[in-house]
């Protein structure tokens, strides 16, 4: 059959994390931590499964769950969510992106993201026929250039997809980014989809900026989080999205027949770890500010750049004093010769990409970040 994703291979994540294994590196590629969860959600999911809650859940998420999301939405970005009504749990933020996208965009429809951008989006607005705008940011800074976002804005504009913090460049957007998207969307009928699952890992005085803070936007957005990065659990694959009661009812109808519903132990294990140990949350960006500060004093002596990093759990390198190699074959390199894994920005853009940029996942244990920096050291 004539493929409908043509251009598509096998994620560079996977592909570099098979690589890592391969030749023995150490795997700062794939985004996900070499140490385990808490050992209190390990044990609520034992408990769960022991009493019981193996079947499935009810389609719109467990309600323990859905009030304890509404409990820290309102905590965190003061707004309230109806938990029965806005909030849905989803198989990881991937399916509540992958659910939204289809759910609002028609062919033809006009969606803009930002290059850099995650790599599940454009497929998702492939297959539903959209037609995707990329603005490119620039790096070291990676700020939004909002004259030119205007310039892209047409009658056929349905959505925008947001990230932040944002991976990969580690920036994270101000107040004024929403105010300045705002002022140019609020007169057209465009949708917010905002990927906000590293919100609590956040290194900026001022914190994370969720869009559900800004009053006016909030009506008309999305916002996606995944417990997979809060709680060190991406295996499990939970997420959730909020959004308006008629967006949620949307983004429900395509939930429904994707995955129906979600693994309930998850569900009731993570609920518990929400209420119990919130603690586990709101201490996570002092967690990784010190694995990101011990990645960087340990390159201080390399010849890489290191770029700032103001939340996610990723730090990029400039290695142009070190290769003249495209950033693909850098990372290979990297990865075969020298041990370490690493992922090129490259891939996170649609056409060239000039920049000598890589990026390190430094959810990591401390003598895993060590071990790296010495053989990087070395170059
Ligand atoms: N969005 C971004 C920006 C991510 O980095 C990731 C995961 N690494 C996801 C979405 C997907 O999250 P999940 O694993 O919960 O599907
Ligand atoms: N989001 C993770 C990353 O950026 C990878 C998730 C995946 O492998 N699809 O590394």
């Amino acid at each position: 059959p004539e493929s409908k994703l043509p251009a598509l291979g096998t994620t560079i994540f996977s592909r570099m994390s098979a690589l890592a294994q391969q030749h023995n590196a150490i795997n700062l590629s794939q985004g996900f931590p070499d140490f385990d969860g808490p050992r209190y959600l390990q044990e609520r999911l034992a408990w769960h499964v022991s009493q019981g809650a193996n079947q499935y859940a009810p389609m719109t998420g467990v309600a323990a769950l859905r009030e304890a999301i509404a409990d820290k939405t309102a905590e965190l970005y003061d707004y309230r969510p109806d938990a029965d009504l806005e909030v849905t749990v989803t198989a990881g933020a991937t399916e509540a992106l992958y659910a939204a996208i289809t759910a609002l965009v028609r062919p033809g429809d006009e969606v803009i993201c930002f290059d850099p951008s995650y790599d599940s989006y454009a497929p998702a607005v492939a297959l539903a026929g959209g037609v995707l705008k990329r603005i490119a940011l620039q790096p070291p800074a990676f700020r939004v250039d909002w004259a030119a976002f205007a310039s892209l804005i047409t009658d056929n504009t349905r959505l925008v997809i947001v990230n932040t913090p944002h991976n990969p460049s580690a920036t994270v957007w101000r107040n004024s980014d929403y105010d300045a998207l705002w002022q140019a969307i609020a007169d057209r009928p465009i949708g917010v989809l905002s990927d906000e699952v590293y919100e609590h890992i956040c290194f900026t005085e001022a914190g994370h900026a969720s869009v559900l803070t800004h009053a006016d936007l909030r009506l008309r957005a999305i916002a996606v989080s995944s417990f997979g990065k809060t709680f060190h659990v991406t295996g499990w694959k939970v997420g959730y999205c909020v959004a308006p009661p008629a967006l949620s009812a949307e983004i429900r109808k395509v939930h429904q027949y994707l995955t129906f519903s979600v693994n309930t132990p998850a569900q009731l294990a993570i609920a518990d770890m929400l209420r119990q140990q919130p603690a586990h949350y709101r201490e996570l960006s002092a967690f990784y500010r010190e694995r990101r500060d011990r990645l960087i004093a340990a390159l201080a002596n390399s010849r890489f750049r290191v770029l700032p990093c103001e939340g996610t759990y990723f730090l990029l390198l400039d290695y142009s004093a070190i290769s003249d190699r495209d950033d693909v074959s850098f990372c290979e390199w990297l990865t075969t010769e020298v041990g370490v894994a690493a992922i090129p920005l490259s891939v996170f853009c649609d056409g060239a990409f000039p920049h000598k940029l890589i990026r390190l996942c430094f959810a990591k244990q401390p003598a895993t970040l060590d071990a790296a920096a010495e053989r990087l050291c070395q170059l």
